[in-house]
């Protein structure tokens, strides 16, 4: 079985992000393995394109027969993610692309890890090419920062799956102008997609295949052509082209306020569709 039906090409780095059976029971949650059964939950953490005193940046708690899996970490989002599950529950980390409302937390996630009063696990943090060097260039000192020191060093390629305990999460290629991905996560027969950032393509739609519900950027108040990112109208028909039921609007751009969103994306998708907040809680 393949997520969308396709042939997932597995390279030696992505199936280090095989996870399963990790941490010690007695002090950190495992994952489940056997039948999937459940939904997968999405919570929103953020996803304001600059934190905000209510809202940090984008990211997203995605979690399915006990992984959870921090997706995206924008400025705010390290905070927002403790109140949901300790840092030593935290399974994976997958981030869409380097752009810094996306990413910026990510040095102080390796803080976290290099100077945590109790050692944590090794996770994988799954990312854009260039990611490790990215973020050790900001945290360096004159003492040496290594990423794989605490992380297992993962860039992401077109369709590669990462499996953490049942739940497998699918990459595509997303046009944002710089390498970017959406993903899509499958937990059995459940199905859930995200556009990361992106402008309207062929990989959004096949990404949501299948899924019930499709959780798209919405950050183009205006229409453009070639764009680099969703107007509501672009979000409403990648949800229509790919056939999900519920289109969950994030990362709205300055300007675009929730109603005129919603109306928009309504003119050319039949679903439900709503808003992200921080806060929200989807299953599918
Ligand atoms: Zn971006
Ligand atoms: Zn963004």
């Amino acid at each position: 079985m393949r997520a969308l039906g396709e042939t997932p090409q597995f390279t030696p780095t992505l199936a280090a992000a095989n996870v399963q059976g990790v941490g010690n029971a007695k002090e950190r949650s495992v994952i489940k393995r056997g039948k999937p059964e459940g939904p997968i939950r999405w919570t929103t953490l953020g996803n304001a394109p600059y934190p905000r005193p209510d809202e940090p940046c984008s990211g997203f708690l995605l979690q399915a027969g006990g992984a959870n899996v921090l997706v995206d970490i924008g400025g705010g989002t390290l905070a927002a993610l403790q109140q949901y599950i300790r840092l030593e529950d935290l399974h994976a980390v997958w981030i869409s692309h380097l752009h810094a409302d996306h990413f910026s937390d990510m040095p102080l996630l390796y803080y976290a890890f290099a100077f945590s009063e109790k050692p944590l696990r090794k996770i994988p943090v799954l990312a854009p090419v260039g990611w490790a060097q990215r973020v050790e260039a900001f945290v360096k000192s004159s003492v040496e920062h290594k990423m794989k020191s605490f992380f297992q060093v993962i860039e992401l390629k077109d369709r590669g799956i990462a499996e953490i305990g049942d739940l497998r999460i699918q990459a595509r290629v997303v046009e944002h102008g710089v390498p970017a991905f959406g993903l899509a996560a499958r937990f059995g027969d459940r199905r859930l997609a995200y556009t990361g950032d992106s402008g309207p393509c062929d990989n959004l739609v096949s990404l949501a295949k299948g899924s019930r519900v499709l959780v798209a950027e919405c950050f183009s108040r205006e229409i453009e052509i070639p764009s680099v990112h969703l107007s509501p109208e672009d979000a409403g028909l990648t949800a229509a082209h790919a056939g999900v039921a519920r289109l969950v609007l994030t990362h709205l751009g300055p300007g675009l306020e929730e109603d005129e969103a919603i109306e928009r994306a309504a003119s050319t998708f039949n679903g439900a569709i709503e808003v992200a907040r921080p806060g929200m809680v989807i299953e599918a």
